[in-house]
């Protein structure tokens, strides 16, 4: 730490990322990533968009703005496009809350919603989950503070019905109620259909993992037009030029591919269904999962020891030291391919142990 660093910052605790080799010599199972490469349009598009380069981008995103809202009949003034949904949920931080408006999310769930509030000295309670790992939703209700909930949570893929959401959000008119929906396109069902009913609910989404760009930062919030004038405001007063020409024209692409990407949650969703009839086979409990990983714990070989031999077979997956999950491995779902490795290796590290 320099000299310099601000004091207000000296006990932050940065998000730290899932490791990023840069060679393809691992399995990579840890970051959620899609394993499908992103639509031949996207790319295209990005392409074209590479030679004007030395433009800025559209401060107002406005076409991949209106394609998107139209595709989620929603109007464009109410999305607003970021750097990665990791960008709207700063925005919603910053914009939101403060000493009176504290922010309260599950204690085991997206781990920047913690450093969001720290970074930006916010007053914060994390809300135990259930045993089983479900969020009780009677926790939320009249909390009277800013709700932060990923739905599917993760890491443990579980989801809570749009019905408690409504609850939540109708039981809290004074706060803001913003449902994280990175992994939505993988089973569950969008929060977007109740926004013509509550002004107070900001939902977010990403291009990262159901579409095959996280490597593009490209996601999106969706809210009552008010709380997307806010968010602006805290955008114009950060980065007004959040999203570069190429991400933007990759989106665009990647809209006009709906049904690729579709299909490859469909088969996602079926990789996942078999992997987890394999582990269950391996001795391996699972939590419900609909996204496109599993959280998975054996009934005698610890989290630690699981993670390290499948990394020593070239198969990265994430483990959290968190005391409550650390038995637990978070596993991508890849190609079928990728998924019999992973289930081979496990089978060879279970017989060693
Ligand atoms: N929310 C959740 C629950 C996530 O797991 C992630 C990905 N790490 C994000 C938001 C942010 O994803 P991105 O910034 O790539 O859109």
């Amino acid at each position: 730490m320099s000299k310099f660093f601000s004091k207000k910052h000296k006990s932050l605790v940065p998000y730290v990322p899932g490791e990023q080799p840069k060679n393809s010599e691992y399995i990579k199972l840890n970051t959620n990533e899609s394993p499908y490469p992103p639509s031949k349009k996207a790319i295209k598009r990005a392409a074209e968009a590479a030679k004007w380069l030395q433009l800025y981008s559209d401060p107002e995103c406005s076409l991949l703005t209106s394609i998107l809202a139209r595709g989620l009949k929603v109007a464009k003034e109410q999305v607003l496009m970021t750097n990665g949904s990791d960008e709207i949920l700063n925005f919603a931080f910053m914009a939101f809350c403060d000493d009176e408006h504290p922010a309260v999310f599950p204690d085991i769930s997206y781990g920047f919603y913690k450093v969001f509030a720290e970074l930006h000295n916010i007053p914060y309670t994390e809300i135990p989950l259930k045993s089983d790992f479900t969020i009780n939703p009677d926790d939320y209700i009249g909390i009277n503070k800013n709700i932060f909930i990923a739905n599917p949570n993760a890491p443990t893929g579980i989801a809570l019905s749009l019905s408690d959401i409504e609850k939540i959000a109708a039981s809290n008119p004074d706060n803001i109620v913003l449902i994280d929906e990175a992994y939505v396109d993988f089973g569950a069902e969008s929060a977007i259909k109740l926004l013509h009913k509550y002004n107070n609910l900001i939902v977010t989404q990403t291009f990262s993992k159901s579409r095959s760009m996280a490597g593009a930062r490209l996601g999106f919030g969706v809210a009552c037009e008010d709380i997307i004038n806010d968010m602006n405001t805290i955008k114009y007063s950060t980065n007004p030029y959040n999203i570069n020409s190429m991400t933007m024209a990759a989106g665009v692409g990647c809209l006009e591919d709906e049904k690729y990407n579709e299909d490859n949650c469909r088969e996602i969703q079926k990789t996942r269904k078999y992997t987890v009839k394999e582990l269950y086979k391996l001795g391996f409990t699972m939590t419900d999962s609909i996204t496109n990983f599993i959280f998975a714990k054996h009934e005698y070989i610890s989290g630690t020891e699981i993670y390290t031999a499948l990394k020593n077979r070239g198969i990265l997956v994430r483990h959290f030291d968190k005391e409550k999950i650390k038995d637990y491995n978070r596993i991508t779902i890849g190609t079928k391919k990728q998924m019999t490795a992973l289930v081979d290796a496990l089978r060879e590290i279970i017989a060693q142990y």
